[in-house]
């Protein structure tokens, strides 16, 4: 059972369903050699892939190219179906910052063959994440910064106002088709600059001036 840390007040939740967006950011779309679409790309995490972001990560034996991508993530509470945007802030409960970490040789070999990602995008610890802290009213100032650093180089670094499909329609998008209920986590894309996890780096990831963790990678 995977438990996330809300603040202030140490709150634990049990984590639900990992919802994530996908080309959420022009720059990794591109990068990714991927359109930019305007319906939004969504996929599923089990919540056993997300675990607590200061333990090590560590590299799955079976890929041999596993990726960061640092996103801003959104904790929800119990969301009425079909909702607005307009009114989709009010049940976000916190922010907190996470990766979306990627075996990309099994997504490649997934995307030529037209097969889901869930082996590349779900596998245990696929999603580390940090602490979240309490949003009034659902807000978050659409200047605050995504930062990755790597052994002491910043290699992703975008504000996430740049989103293409903003925090509150994304929420209203998912409940067309999914009852979103309390614990649910979104990961809501990443910006360009995605690279390589290497055994022995040491790696930053931060929502500036909210939240952030420090951990390690280690292989298996
Ligand atoms: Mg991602």
């Amino acid at each position: 059972m995977s438990v996330i840390t809300v603040e202030p007040g140490n709150e634990q939740i049990t984590v639900n369903t990992v919802y994530c967006l996908g080309r959420n950011y022009a720059g990794h779309a591109r990068e990714m050699g991927a359109e930019v679409s305007a319906e939004p790309v969504v996929f599923i995490k089990p919540a056993t892939a997300v675990v607590n972001g200061t333990s090590p990560i560590v590299l799955p034996s079976f890929s041999d190219d596993v990726h960061y991508e640092i996103e801003l993530v959104v904790l929800v509470d119990d969301v009425p179906k079909n909702v607005s945007a307009e009114n989709a802030g009010q049940h976000i409960v916190a922010y907190g910052v996470g990766l979306d970490l990627t075996a990309r040789d099994i997504q490649s070999v997934a995307k030529q063959r037209g097969l889901p990602w869930a082996t590349a995008k779900g596998f245990d610890g696929a999603a580390p994440v940090s602490r979240f802290i309490k949003s009034e009213n659902g807000l978050i100032n659409s200047t605050t910064t995504l930062r990755l650093t790597i052994n002491n180089q910043v290699r992703q670094k975008e504000s996430i106002g740049n989103m293409i499909v903003s925090v509150p329609a994304i929420i209203a998008y998912l409940t067309k088709y999914f009852s979103l209920r309390r614990g649910d986590l979104i990961f809501t894309g990443t910006p360009e600059g995605v690279g390589q996890l290497r055994p022995g780096d040491s790696v930053k990831v931060e929502l500036v001036d909210i939240v952030s963790f420090n951990t390690r990678v280690e292989k298996l």
